[in-house]
Formats: structure tokens, sequence, C-alpha cells
């Protein structure tokens, strides 16, 4: 699956009380006497009535004599049951609570192969659990699709099932749909059956034995494009009229598979691959891997060429490359229990940006990923955060697996490993491990143990300590010297952490080059001097590549000769070394003046468009930190002064060669400069505004979002009037959209009041709505938690269900004041259910931190700021 990080951000379940790799007493599975090998489905959809009517056959090995068989069942009405096609039906005991149905029979059930009926219906849901309906508008009149999603446990919405990944099954599927609709299964359709009342039978081929949360069914108006990918069918399926848009997807796939089956060693099994479109979105993921027929949502598969950027492809291709990765990783080889979610999850996440420096080498992969690491190492040195191998009893917890630490940092994991042991190396262990485990389940040792086989440089020991332990390892440089035209490297291994549990040792490996020199690896093991020698004298850089799960801590000598060679380091080293100054100086392990000498010393360049977007995200935190302090303005003056030239490099105005790095960029600089200020930036977005309002085409796309974001931040009432008009008037409905999140960002708060008030009036679209609540819980978070809490019946329909939890961990996670607690402590009480604000008591955490930062580091970097004004 793949999810949307943003949101997983404030997502992580808080476990406490649960050692890593404890024995799974407590683990809730079902008994495993009874063993299914294979499910034959038949299954009949009402579309209008949001029913669907169900028959299945399971073949089962029965391994122990026993009366009873229990299986998983949730929200299903089971008609009737019989085992061998006896007449005398088995009792039948549901457990709505645990979703067991439980059938007892009146004689012990003999060893061997049994074969057990079910009849049953459920339902069609409105979200995307089991099986569930996207509608959309045609000239026709609405249409409704059908599909199914049961990752991690809702394939018992679906068939009564053994619903747990290592009760891998073959699965035959038989839908009886209508005559005009297409129906998608894992398999390629066997046969057709027309029957009366334009209705047709359609059969699926066997599956291998796979897992049930891989099972898919999909059906609606579709059409269908596809190519052989060498001897694979790939196609894509959309709904009608669509096609045009899937060549991108399709394009991508024929890339991805030729690439994919080389790299891991064994080749796609099936003989289809669908990549199938529905319509709309959800909060939570993007697309979902079920084998041979892969969900997407259709902004994460379909591009129009004629409005997609660059940044739109992006996401298209690393959605395809995480979901057919996860045909091999996930499907092929399938971790046994949630417990080791990571080994789909973070591989998935690690293979798709490893395929794009292969595949899209200009798009700088680890560099553009460079957030995602920085997000989970923020999430790692806190309190709640947990082993990316997690200990999970239940399915109901299973869920809050699906997070940052395992999806980001498990890609860091793996990257680790690599960028170790080579990557030839490395890839034989898993091709290793894909052919040993093929058709199997699998636990995170297993993979160790491949990759281990015969390996120059093994992973288990610095592998257990990065899975099984949580936090983040801290390697500090204590010292460098010269000696005879090599560099003495003495190195230490301990923690970053701001409140997270202490963790005493990993086994660190890491690679130091000397600028203008050679590299050495080691593995810094524990606080004891460690010294490393590398070939050649010159700047020292530790972690180069950034390749491995860790931060470094440099001497104040060995930082003080990086600074002026910033310039010469590489992208990767640019981002990790910016990254790990601002993260130690905030938490107080550096001095601010070190962190802004540094940031100041980024020299503007129009080729690392990701160094210049972490400098700008900085600079803003920076700014935010300041809110209502009387030293902004003069934060603002040097922040200008450090982002102006980067402007200046890469120019106001679109040019031909512009990558779409630099698009963003360039919307991102004006952005930030018109906020912070900048004389000139204002002069530009003045007369650009008053030219949009007489010529609507004036702007491009860019621009616009630019102008508008700028023009909104300072609007006063008039100004805010004319945006509003805007809104009212816009062509599109993507425009009118942005118009009116424009409208949310005004930094005067009766301005941010009236936008709210706007946004729950019913005059924007619902999807609107929210994303102006969330506009102005940015600039105004006190002002926007009072309105919400004062308006929650007309809110709460705007965010659906699970609203408390979603506005209090997504709108209030990055504020700086501890006056919101006790605010965001009442609304949290009102309005989260007790099971979901584990969530929250992260972001409480972020802001006392935040808040603490303001008083205890802030003044440091003001002074420094004061002794370095532009202009002195
Ligand atoms: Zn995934």
């Amino acid at each position: 699956m793949r999810k949307n990080l943003s949101l997983l951000a404030a997502g992580v379940l808080v476990l406490l009380g649960h050692a890593a790799g404890a024995a799974p007493v407590n683990r809730m599975i079902l008994p495993d006497d009874v063993q299914p090998t294979a499910y034959r489905i038949a299954v009949t959809p009402h579309l209008a009535e949001s029913t669907f009517d169900g028959r299945v056959e399971i073949d089962v090995d029965v391994r122990r004599r026993t009366h009873r068989i229990e299986l998983d069942s949730a929200d299903l009405v089971i008609a009737g049951a019989s085992l061998d096609g006896e007449a005398a039906a088995p009792r039948m005991a549901l457990d709505a609570k645990r979703q067991r149905a439980t059938f007892t029979f009146a004689h012990a059930l003999a060893p061997g192969h049994h074969v057990l009926r079910i009849a049953y219906s459920g339902r069609i849901n409105d979200q995307a659990a089991g099986l569930f309906h996207l509608d959309h508008d045609t000239p026709q009149g609405p249409s409704r699709s059908l599909f199914t999603m049961f990752e991690d446990s809702d394939a018992r919405r679906f068939v009564p099932s053994w619903d747990e990944p290592a009760r891998r099954a073959t699965f035959e599927l038989t839908v009886t749909v209508p005559a005009a609709l297409m129906a998608i299964g894992n398999m390629p359709v066997a046969s057709t059956e027309t029957l009366p009342g334009q209705l047709k039978r359609v059969r699926f081929g066997k599956t291998p034995p796979m897992s049930t949360y891989l099972l898919f069914f999909g059906l609606g108006d579709f059409e269908r494009v596809s190519r052989d990918v060498g001897g694979v069918d790939v196609g894509v399926v959309v709904k009608r009229g669509d096609t045009a848009q899937a060549t991108y997807a399709l394009d991508a796939a024929a890339r991805l598979l030729p690439y994919y089956n080389d790299w891991f060693g064994t080749p796609y099994p099936l003989p289809k691959l669908d990549m199938v479109a529905g319509a709309g979105g959800s909060v939570t993921f993007g697309a979902m891997e079920n084998w041979g027929a892969i969900f997407y949502f259709e902004r994460d598969l379909l591009v129009d060429d004629k409005r997609a950027s660059e940044d739109d492809r992006r996401r298209v291709f690393e959605t395809v490359a995480h979901e057919i990765a996860h045909q091999w990783f996930g499907n092929l080889v399938t971790m046994a229990w949630w417990d080791d979610l990571w080994l789909n999850e973070g591989f998935a996440s690690w293979m798709e940006v490893k395929a794009v420096e292969q595949l899209h080498p200009e798009w700088t992969g680890w560099a553009n990923d460079a957030g995602s690491k920085q997000q989970a190492m923020d999430i790692d040195a806190r309190r709640g955060t947990h082993p990316v191998i997690m200990h999970i009893d239940d399915v109901s917890q299973a869920e809050g697996a699906f997070d940052t630490i395992t999806y980001a940092k498990g890609a860091q994991v793996v990257r680790t490993l690599e960028a170790w042991q080579g990557d030839d190396t490395f890839r034989d262990g898993v091709r290793r491990y894909i052919a040993r485990h093929a058709y199997g389940n699998t636990v995170t040792e297993d993979l160790w143990k491949s990759l281990d086989v015969g390996a120059p440089r093994p992973v288990t020991a610095i592998a257990r300590d990065l899975t099984l332990q949580a936090g983040v390892p801290l390697v500090t440089e204590l010292d460098s010297r010269c000696v005879h035209g090599h560099t003495v490297v003495a190195l230490a291994q301990s923690q970053f952490s701001i409140d997270a549990p202490p963790v005493a040792r990993w086994h660190v490996p890491v690679k130091v080059a000397v600028l203008g020199g050679g590299q050495a690896r080691a593995v810094v093991v524990g606080a004891a001097r460690q010294a490393l020698d590398v070939p050649g004298c010159g700047p020292v850089v530790v972690n180069a590549g950034q390749s491995t799960y860790a931060r470094v801590r440099y001497s104040p000598a060995g930082l003080a000769a990086l600074v002026p060679v910033f310039g010469r380091l590489g992208e990767d080293d640019q981002l990790g070394l910016l990254s790990d100054t601002q993260a130690l100086a905030l938490a107080g392990k550096l001095p601010m003046g070190e962190l802004l000498a540094l940031m100041a010393g980024v020299p503007p360049s129009r080729d690392k468009p990701a160094v210049a977007q972490l400098l700008l995200t900085q600079l803003e935190d920076l700014d935010r930190l300041h809110d209502g302090l009387p030293t902004q303005p003069a934060l603002r003056a040097w922040a200008q002064s450090v982002l102006a030239p980067f402007l200046a490099e890469i120019g106001w105005d679109s040019r031909a060669d512009d990558g779409g790095d630099v698009r963003t960029l360039r919307v991102a600089l004006i952005e930030a400069l018109g906020e912070f200020g900048d004389p000139r930036v204002l002069g530009e977005v003045d007369k650009a505004f008053a030219r949009y309002l007489a010529q609507r085409d004036s702007l491009d796309a860019d621009h616009r979002e630019a102008v508008l974001y700028v023009v909104a931040t300072r609007a006063d009432e008039r100004t805010w009037e004319q945006l509003h008009g805007l809104a009212l008037a816009a062509g599109s409905e993507v425009e009118k959209a942005e118009a009116y999140v424009t409208l949310g960002h005004a930094r005067d708060p009766a301005l941010g009041r009236r936008a709210m008030t706007l946004a729950i009036s019913g005059e924007p679209p619902t999807t609107v709505a929210s994303r102006v609540l969330r506009a102005v819980g940015r600039v105004h978070p006190g002002l926007a938690l009072d309105f919400i809490a004062d308006h929650w019946t007309r809110v709460e329909p705007l965010f659906g269900e699970g609203a408390g939890a979603t506005i209090a961990a997504r709108f209030f996670d990055t504020g700086a004041d501890p006056a919101l607690l006790p605010r965001l402590d009442a609304f949290v009480h009102a309005h989260v259910p007790p099971a979901t604000r584990g969530r929250i008591v992260k972001n409480a955490a972020v802001i006392r931190y935040r808040a603490s930062v303001r008083t205890l580091r802030l003044p440091e970097a003001d002074r420094w700021i004061a002794a370095h004004a532009p202009g002195r």
C-alpha cells in the first residue's frame, strides 16, 4: 500500500509497554488445526442496493481431530454452512466484536481434506474497506464502480476466511455482474457466460497460493489499454473516456517490470498485471498492490498531458514503482504477521527510490526523498517512537503499523544495508531470499540470513540494531588530524534524542570521505573513541552519500572546515549537513550560530533545487518560531538576504529549460520572500496582481499560485474581497479551489475568521472548505481551534469519519505556543475517541518542544543575527 506520508507523520500509534522481539504469547490469531488451501468464491453484487450475495467453497486441511472450525467474518450475514456435502448443518456462533465465526460439528472431523461451504451476504461500503463503491458523474448520469480494499484485515468483509497473511491459499473468483460492465480480478478471465437479464458470469483463473489481503475484484464501465511486456499482459484500466491518460503509467510499468524481473532474479509470475484506476481519493492511501490487479486512486495513476506537471509525473512513476515492487516484496514473499510489515513497506518505499535513481536519474531520487528521512528521524527522536519491527497482538493494532517509521525509516534501513554491502552483493542476497521463500511467509531474520550468505560484509548485527531498537543513532566526529598525507578521523557513537527512550549502542556503518582525497568505511560502535584512516588531507565528510540512517555531529573545527567548501559537497551531503546541523542546534547540542553561519553560506544555484528548498523550509520554520516576537523583523531581514540571491539566480520569469524542481522552487521562493517582506518581490507581486485582475491569462499556473498567496497573506479587507471575487468567478474547479484556499492565508486575524465563516457557509465545495480551515489553522492555530470547537456541528461533516482526530492531528502539529495546549486538550476530549487520542499526545509534545526551542534557543540565534545583520 502506498500511504500519504503527510498524514502519517502524526499517525504514529503509541504502543507502550511492548518489548521488541517479545514472544507472541498474546497474539490473537486463528487456531492452526484447520488450514485453508483453496477458496472458490462466487459473488453477485447488487450495485443499486449496495449489497452482495456470496457463496464460498473452501478446501481445508484438518491437521488434528476437532469439532470446530473457526474463521474470520465481519459484517457478513451467514445464511448457512455445510461440510463435505453433509445434510446436517453445523452449529454456528458469531462474535461480532472479534470478527469471528465458529462452526461446531456434531461429530469430530477426521484429519485430512474437507470442503466447507458457506452461503452469505454482505455490504458494499462507502469507505475503502472490503467491497466498496466509487461514484462519478458522466454525461449519461451517475456511474458506479466497485473495488475491493482488504489490507490489512478486511477480506473478512468480502468472504468468510482465514484472514491472516500467513494463511496462504489459492483463490478462484466467479462474479455475476451486468453484461455491460467490465470485471477485473487478480487473474485473467478464464470464461464468460451470458445470462438472462443482461447479466454475465465471469470466472477468473486460479491464483497462486497467496494471502487473503491481496485478493481483488473490480467492476465498472471501464476501458482497458494494454501492452505485452516480455510475455506479461500489462494493462491500465480506467473509467470510460480516460484511456489517453493511461499512457504514462503504461509506459512506466513497461520499463519497471523488466527492471524488477532482472533485479529480483525471479520473473513476475502471473500472466497479467493490471493497474486499475478509481475515481476520487482517500486521505489515507494512494494505491494498493493486489497481486496482478493493483488499485490506484486516479491522481496516483493517470496523467493528463495537457495539465500534468513534472511533479505529477514523478508521483505517478513512484507510486507505480512502489506497487510493482510489492509484487515481489509482499505478494510473492509475504511477512508472516503484521510485526514485520516493514518487510513489505520499508522495502517497497526503498525500491521506488532505487528505481527512480536507475530509470529517472534526473529526478535525483534520494535527494528528493530527503524530506521523508528527516520526518522519520524527527519522530524517531521522540517519545512514542517504536522499533521498525513492531509488536502487534491483534489485527486491530495492525493499522497503526502503517506509519512513517515502517515506511520511511524502513526504507532508510534497507538503504543503509545496501550501501554497506555494495549494490551487487546486496542484490544477490535479495535474489536468494526471494528464490528461497517464493510463495511463502517470512520473518525479518530470514532476510538477514539470505543477505549474509558468503557476504564479505555481513549485515545481521547492524540490521538487528536498526530494526529491534527505536531511536536515531548519532555519530560524532571528535577530531581529524592530517598525518603524512592521510587523515586520522576519530569517531564515537551515541544517540540523537529529544525525549526518546535511551538506547546504548548501535552498530553504525559509515563511509567517511576526505574532500579532494579518498574514502574509508567503518562500523562505529559505542561511546569509545574509534580511529579511522582516510587517504588524503582536507575537510572530512562523515556519512558521505548520506546512505546511513544516523545523524552526524562534527567537532567545531570539523564543521568550520566544511562551511567554506559547502558548494563542493554532493547534493545528498549538503542536505544531510544542513538537516543534521539544524536538528542538533535546535536541540541545544550545537551553537545556533553554527547553524546560521552554515545557512548563510549556502551558495545560490539552480543546480540543486532540493538544497535551496530545504534552506527555504528551514528559514520558514525559524520564522514561525519567531511569530509574535520583537526580533521577528530582524530575522526576516536576514532571511531575505539569504534567499534573495536564489531567486535572482533562477529568475522571476519561467524559462523553457526549467525542470519541475526549479519551477516548484520558484513558487516557494516568491512565497517565502513575499512573507519575509522582500521589497523587490512585493513590488513584482503587486504589479502582477494588478495585471491579473485586469487580464486572467496574464499569469501562468506557477505565478498565479505564488502571487495570490503573497497577496493573500498581506491582504486588507478590500484585497480580500477581490480575492473572494476571484474564487466566485473562477473558470475551472482547480482555480476555484485554489482561490478559496488562498482566502485562508490572511495574516489579519479578522480576515482569518471571515475565511472560516465563509468555509462553513456552504458556498465553497466541501473538500475545499476543509482546506480553507486548514490554511487558517496554520496562520492562526488558536483562533482556528476555538472557531472549530464553537462550530463543531458544521465543521464535522466537512471532514467525515474521524473528523476530530484528523483535525487535531493535522492542524495543530507545528505550533509553538503553550497556551494552545489546554485548548487542544479540551478539544481532543470533546471530539476524539479515546482509541485515537494517542496520536495527538505526540502533537502536544511537539508543541511543548517548539515552545522550549523558542525560549531556550532563539535568543542565541537572535544575538547572532544582530551581529551579522545585512548592511552592517
Ligand atoms: Zn506499500
